[in-house]
Order: C-alpha cells, then sequence, then structure tokens
C-alpha cells in the first residue's frame, strides 16, 4: 500500500503534503521505521520506508488499506477487463434504461451489487444499481455524494469494530487496527475541511471550466489560478460559478466522470473544455444539484481533530486501570 502519512515525536499523524521530499524525521506508525517522502512526477506522493518496508505496509491488499472508498479509485475493485465489460453493458443497455438478461452478465457485477435483480422488468430482469454507475462515470454528482458518504461511514464503523475487537481480545494487530483508524479518520477531516469550486475563465482564445478544492478564502485561490493563467493568455478573466464547503469529496469523482472534457493548458490540469454550451450547462447543473453540506455531530468532531469514541473508551479503561 501507499503510505500517505508519518507519525512525529508526538505520535501526531503527518500527512505527505505537509513535508518536503527527501529524508525525514518522521517514522513509520506501524513499525516505527524512518521513512522518506517521496515526491516525484510519476508516481502518488508517499513515504516508502528509508531500509525495509514493514510487513503491515507490504503485505496489504487493496481492501484493507484504510483509504477512504470512492474517494480517488472508482473501478470498484473490478479488474480492467471488467471494467471494460460493464462500460459495454452500460452503453448498450444501461443509459437506454434497458433490463439485461442474466446470461448477458458477469456474476461479478451481481455480487459486487452494481447490478440488481428487478422483478417487474419485462425483458432483461437486471439493471444497473447507482454504485454500478459509478465506475462508468453515470451517476450525478448529487447521487455519489449519498452513495459514497453511506460507504465512507460503513468503513469507519468497521474500523472503529477492529480496533474494539483487538483491544478486547489483547491481539497482537491492536496498533495496526488503531493507526488504520486514525489514519482513516485523518483522510475524512482532509476531504471535510476542503471547500469545492468551480470556475469559469474567459480568455483571449476559449472558455474553460476548472474544478478544484481549496482550504482558503476561494479569492486567494483565484487569484493563484489567474497568475497561473495570464502566463499562456493575453486576456483572463475568471468567474466563481459555484463553491460547496465540506465537500472535498467530489473533486476525483467530478475529474472521473468528465474526463472526456479534460484538458490540460500548458503544465496545468484541472481544466475543462466542452464542444457545446449544453455539455457545459449540463456540467453545471450536476453541481448545483448537490444538497448543500450538512455536517453530522460525528464529522464536526472528526473536523475538530476528536478521538473517536472507541479510542476515547480505551483512554477511559486504561485511566482506571492505572
Ligand atoms: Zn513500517
Amino acid at each position: 500500500m501507499w503510505l500517505r502519512y508519518g507519525v512525529d515525536l508526538d505520535l501526531i499523524l503527518v500527512p505527505i503534503e505537509d513535508v518536503l521530499r527527501g529524508r525525514t524525521q518522521l517514522k513509520c506508525p506501524y513499525c516505527g521505521g524512518e521513512l522518506t517522502a517521496k515526491k516525484g512526477n510519476r508516481k502518488e506522493h508517499h513515504f516508502a520506508h528509508t531500509n525495509f518496508t514493514c510487513r503491515e505496509v507490504a503485505n496489504r491488499s487493496e481492501r484493507e488499506i484504510p483509504t477512504l472508498p470512492l474517494y480517488n479509485n472508482f473501478n470498484i475493485c473490478l479488474t480492467g477487463k471488467e471494467l471494460q465489460q460493464i462500460k459495454t453493458l452500460w452503453n448498450r443497455y444501461g443509459w437506454k434504461n434497458k433490463g439485461i438478461y442474466e446470461s448477458k452478465i458477469n456474476s461479478i457485477f451481481i455480487k459486487e451489487k452494481l447490478l440488481e435483480y428487478n422483478e417487474y422488468r419485462l425483458y432483461g430482469e437486471y439493471q444497473f444499481t447507482k454504485l454500478g454507475k459509478i465506475p462508468v462515470g453515470a451517476l450525478s454528482l448529487m447521487l455519489f455524494n449519498q452513495v459514497q458518504e453511506s460507504i465512507l461511514w460503513e468503513k469507519l464503523q468497521q474500523l472503529e469494530k477492529k480496533v474494539q475487537v483487538a483491544y478486547l481480545d489483547d491481539a497482537s494487530n491492536f496498533h495496526e487496527c488503531l493507526w488504520d483508524l486514525q489514519i482513516y479518520r485523518a483522510e475524512l477531516k482532509k476531504i471535510l475541511s476542503n471547500t469545492l469550486y468551480y470556475l469559469q475563465i474567459d480568455t483571449d482564445k476559449e472558455t474553460f471550466y476548472k474544478i478544484g478544492v481549496t482550504r482558503r478564502e476561494i479569492q486567494a485561490r483565484v487569484a493563484e489560478v489567474q497568475t497561473d493563467l495570464v502566463k499562456h493568455f493575453s486576456h483572463v478573466s475568471i468567474k466563481v460559478l459555484g463553491h460547496w464547503s465540506h465537500r472535498g469529496n467530489v473533486e476525483k469523482y467530478f475529474k472521473y466522470r468528465y474526463a472526456d472534457y479534460n484538458c490540460s493548458i500548458g503544465s496545468l490540469t484541472e481544466y475543462y473544455k466542452f464542444d457545446n454550451p449544453e455539455d457545459a450547462t449540463a456540467a453545471l447543473r450536476d453541481l448545483r444539484r448537490m444538497k448543500k453540506k450538512q455536517l453530522s455531530e460525528f464529522e464536526v468532531d472528526i473536523l475538530a481533530g476528536k478521538p473517536s469514541w472507541i479510542e476515547q473508551l480505551i483512554e477511559e479503561i486504561e485511566e482506571e486501570r492505572a
């Protein structure tokens, strides 16, 4: 797995974004080994063990990693071939809302709840679920939020449960489970801290759109974008079409869903160009239909950096014992 957090001397998690590349003073949360920050251009930025990679980091399957589900990976653990198969089903049946016969279906799609049985269909008894529309980029942003949020919370509960069980069993993997939970909460905090923004950029040549996230005031970010773009165009005018607090979770899915419209300006990415105005309007409507994010009690605690209920409970028990 990619390790994206190290711990400092106070045992506080530090994300890869907050350090410079090269050797660091940080340690691996799982084994205490020294870490080197790998921040090149080709691979996702991550920490590597300066010496030997520990078992906890090396031997993880995709599903065991404490990363946010449906955050920057939308293939729902399908192989390349399966992803192609489901895209074909979408293009033949799904987008026209036509039923699909079981004989045409790879059973993994039913097992993973990407397709569901509908007894009221006359021809072809299976149809796409909301989850199933995600790998093909067909689910609206509004519904994506619903689906992702419930999966995010489900995984949080699983990680909390694992900590609880490991603690009660006095298991050797207790600390591993605890770091998994803390890393996961740090990831949740990151997306909740971010504001999603969408800009319209009129230049002397063309109109572009830009999606992004920031933790600062939108206008500060707009000024930076302006600075980036004046190197490429003689006229640049930026309009903020919308911003959505606590919606850092949507940025990557937007990029996935609208990948066909993505264009680069020099080395700049995250820009979009629509061939016809209807497509641009549809993308904006897709964003604007998202409900305003209402933070739950749990989310407020995560944003405040409070420990999880299970960590608090364990701390209380340990204090009583001491
Ligand atoms: Zn390690």
